[in-house]
């Protein structure tokens, strides 16, 4: 360990050496099969905490917690008091961002240069979801039944939601779920991903801390197969909001069948993200960059698939090869490093998978191209940000998913074409277009079948902006003012009045 992680490791209050329980009912408990399983830091292999492996039994006692909680006083708390929550939240949030921001860097990787970036954000969803709370509202509607009839609707809490995320952004995602469940009057079981349990479970603390009664939220760690499975296909659950892989999507959907509950889901991409010959290039080569480099490109809404209009495709290709090669990888904990370890071994020999398939199917690494082994890096998850020239459409890194830091890159020569290959995916999540020409820009935007489309910039996130997909990258928006109704059911109303 490096002086760096020792301090950091050292000094945090959460990693106390104790293993980490459950939240049920507004207590911590362990799981009742009294398993554990370790976090990891991906950066070094160390294990951070034991943490509670909950499965199907602690699910169904959170599950039973959340609904009691759902049916009794909380039913009555009103919107003001939630909205002041919410408030307490956010202010507990921000006054312990730091600690926050770091446990999210130990337990996922992710560079603190990132991770203390996110406060705004995180603090601004809860603000914003504050004020949303005492935002809800039904309609009267003029009908036109003969006779007399007052018709109007009411916005309800749907109930106890399951609440199943990823482990590429633990505060904010968690924050996601949970922020829209206490707005509308829902109770919440939380499945953090296993990967990355500790953030969810410090939040969960300032939650109870808040004062947010027991059993509205509750927070069970464990693994997809047992606890997250058990949660989405839980006959006590309303609704499921997720977060994660299509695969896994496909899986909760089929889950959710036995109750029909309402799912969201917010699954992954292969975002096609284009740049002109008349864009601003001093802008598009870090832009483009970033658009995967970002978070060791686990992000879902990366733009893995660069298109470059050929006419400038090899120079803008080495330079950003180039701008990947000067970013500075290593541990997430010097606030020097812009590019952190993968999550974990499975992600490692996941993406070192696809560098290999993407060089036998005859792509050029211009930039990275494999795993780092060289000093202190040997002992965590590194990739180094990777550029592939030579793609074309039909290879396998031009198709699917990595989930790492690997540009494919692909030539194109007009608009009309490059809209059409960029649409010829299953998915569609995010986009990008650089273009100085705001006509261009504006086809491209209104062309692409994506839920959110760039333009001179990317990855620009707001809690007021809804983000979601089309295709296979899953429906329902977070964010926005139609997250709130994803938690909403609605009534229709007749009173005969005549
Ligand atoms: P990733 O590939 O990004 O890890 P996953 O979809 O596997 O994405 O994981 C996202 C979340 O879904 C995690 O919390 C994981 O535990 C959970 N999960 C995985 N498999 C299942 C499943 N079959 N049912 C419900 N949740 C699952």
């Amino acid at each position: 360990m490096t002086a760096i992680e020792r301090a950091a490791s050292a000094r945090h209050p959460f990693l106390d050496g104790k293993a980490k329980k459950l939240l049920i009912d507004g207590k911590w408990t362990e799981a009742a099969s009294g398993k554990t399983f370790n976090s990891i830091n991906p950066a070094t292999g160390e294990v951070l905490a034991k943490v509670a492996e909950g499965d199907a039994v602690d699910i169904d006692r959170a599950v039973a917690a959340a609904r009691h909680a759902f049916e009794g006083p909380w039913r009555k708390v009103k919107p003001y008091e939630r909205q002041q929550l919410l408030l307490k939240i956010a202010d507990l949030v921000e006054k312990h961002f730091e600690e926050l921001s770091l446990l999210d860097t130990l337990d996922m990787g992710a560079p603190v240069s990132r991770t203390r970036n996110n406060k705004r954000r995180a603090v601004g969803m809860l603000r914003y979801y504050a004020g949303m709370a005492t935002s809800i509202h039904g309609e009267t509607i003029e009908n036109s039944l003969p006779g007399e009839f007052v018709s109007y609707t009411l916005k309800e809490p749907v109930g106890v939601v399951g609440g199943i995320i990823p482990w590429n952004g633990p505060l904010g995602t968690s924050i996601w779920k949970i922020g829209p469940a206490i707005a509308t009057g829902c109770t919440i079981v939380l499945k953090p991903a296993e990967e990355a349990p500790l953030t969810p479970l410090r939040l969960a603390e300032l939650i109870m801390e808040a004062g947010v009664p027991p059993g509205v939220v509750n927070v069970v760690t464990g693994y997809g197969e047992t606890a997250g499975a058990a949660l989405s296909s839980h006959p006590g659950v309303d609704k499921v909001a997720f977060t994660g892989s299509h695969v896994t999507g496909q899986s909760i959907i089929k889950a959710s069948a036995g109750n029909l509950k309402r799912v969201s889901l917010e699954l992954g991409g292969k975002s096609p993200d284009i740049v002109f010959a008349d864009a601003n290039l001093d802008e598009a080569v870090p832009g483009a960059g970033m658009a995967v480099f970002a978070n060791s490109g686990q992000i879902c809404s990366a733009g893995t698939r660069l298109f470059v209009e050929r006419k400038i495709y090899d120079e803008f290709v080495e330079r950003v090869g180039q701008f990947g090669k000067g970013l500075k990888v290593g541990n997430g904990l010097d606030p020097e490093t812009q590019i952190g370890p993968l999550v974990s071994e499975e992600q490692l020999q996941r993406v070192t998978n696809y560098l290999n398939i993407g060089k036998q199917e005859g792509a050029r690494a211009i930039a990275g191209g494999a795993r780092l082994t060289e000093g202190a890096l040997a002992k965590g998850y590194f990739v180094p940000p990777t550029v592939f020239a030579g793609v074309s459409d039909e290879m396998t890194i031009a198709k699917e998913e990595i989930f790492g830091p690997v540009i494919s890159a692909i030539p194109f020569d007009d608009i009309d074409e490059v809209i059409q290959r960029g649409n010829a995916t299953n998915f569609g999540l995010g986009s990008g277009v650089w273009t100085k020409d705001v006509s261009k820009a504006h086809k491209v935007a209104k062309s692409l079948q994506a839920g959110s489309v760039w333009v001179n910039c990317y990855q620009a996130m707001d809690p007021a902006v809804p983000f979601g997909g089309y295709k296979m990258s899953g429906y329902g928006r977070e964010g926005g003012l139609q997250h709130l109704d994803e938690y909403l059911n609605v009534k229709a109303v007749w009173i005969k009045t005549g």
